[in-house]
């Protein structure tokens, strides 16, 4: 199999594309190139776990011009033979996939969370119809760029063997121009390296959400909610929504409390180890999915939970 080529700019999801890799590559990390752009810390994180990784020094090149760095990205893969490339499935990523695979002439796939190489082309596990139903995709063209959801894959751990070499690229003229950046006023919130989710649904009153938190806080976690708590009643902020608005979610724990679970939500949650439910509705889908299912008030529940943790 030709070289794999990794690439994110986030720095946690950048090791798990080289496990990603190296489970391709049928676990000897040969072939495997990582590419770090104006990072010299990812770059050198990436070959403290092994990998040979080319730095990519052009100010010329903003992460947030995505032409530019599938431009780079394009050159990188040509120079070093890659024809299959791994990016994250974040914002930035999934929209760098398809300019990427533009230029390579590449099949692409994002939201991917499961890779295997089958005759020598790669299949693909990934949810359709908003995570009603998972699907395995096999990209036919020889060359591929695949988007990799968050924490599908453990990160690679250190490991000796890795150096940083430098790569030179010539940058394209700038799509975007940067004129400013701003740090979120609210506190930013990474639900995805949460273990455990506290997740309260419109079945929990806005009066039950300190509970709700505190319990998160105790156990470790954060506070998340369904779509129509944030968006509707504005309780939470957005970037607390779990599901396929929202986001994807791979907690050890997650307690969720007056959820209805509409496929659209639970495709956020689906890949927890464990769900503990609580809803006073005996016939609602959140109970059918959840590990453990509670028929009762949430109200009290949190109320005992509290208690007992407190
Ligand atoms: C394109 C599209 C994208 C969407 N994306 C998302 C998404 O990313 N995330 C998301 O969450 N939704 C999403 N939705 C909306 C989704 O379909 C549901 O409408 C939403 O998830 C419902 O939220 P809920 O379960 O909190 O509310 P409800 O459906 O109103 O359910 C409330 C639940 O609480 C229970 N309940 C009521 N009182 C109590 C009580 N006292 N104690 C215990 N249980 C109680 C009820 O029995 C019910 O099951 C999307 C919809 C569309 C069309």
């Amino acid at each position: 199999m030709a070289a794999i080529l990794v690439y994110s700019d986030h720095e946690k999801l950048a090791p798990e594309l080289l496990t990603a890799a190296r489970l391709l590559a049928g676990g000897k990390g040969t072939g495997i190139k990582a590419v770090a752009i104006n990072n010299a810390a990812l770059a050198q994180d990436l070959a403290g776990r092994g990998a040979e990784t080319c730095l990519i020094n052009d100010a010329a090149i903003l992460a947030a011009d995505t032409a530019a760095v599938a431009s780079a990205l394009c050159q990188a893969a040509e120079k070093l033979d890659a024809a299959i490339v791994l990016l994250s499935s974040d914002r930035r990523g999934k929209e760098l996939a398809g300019r990427l695979a533009q230029k390579l002439g590449a099949g692409s796939l994002a939201d991917v969370s499961g890779l295997k190489a089958e005759d020598g082309k790669v299949q693909c596990t990934r949810n359709t119809l908003g995570g009603a139903t998972v699907a395995v995709q096999q990209i036919e063209t020889d060359k591929a760029v695949i988007a990799l959801a968050a924490r599908s894959f453990e990160a690679a751990p250190q490991q000796a063997g890795g150096k940083v070499s430098e790569l030179a690229v010539a940058a394209t003229a700038p799509s975007v121009r940067l004129i400013e950046t701003r740090s979120k006023a609210s506190e930013a919130v990474d639900l995805q390296a949460a273990e455990v989710l506290v997740i309260v649904g419109q079945g929990v009153g806005k009066e039950d959400f300190p509970v709700a938190e505190k319990i998160a806080k105790i156990l470790g976690g954060e506070i998340a909610c369904s779509k129509p708590v944030a968006t509707d009643k504005k309780w939470l902020p957005e970037d607390r929504i779990i599901g396929l608005s929202g986001k994807k979610c791979k907690p050890q724990l997650a307690l969720i409390f007056g959820v209805s679970g509409q496929v659209q939500f639970t495709v956020g949650i689906r890949d927890a180890s464990t769900v503990v439910a609580v809803n006073n509705d005996e016939n609602a889908f959140m109970l059918q999915m959840a590990d453990y299912a509670m028929v009762a008030d949430a109200k009290e529940v949190l109320e005992e939970l509290n208690r007992a943790l407190g």
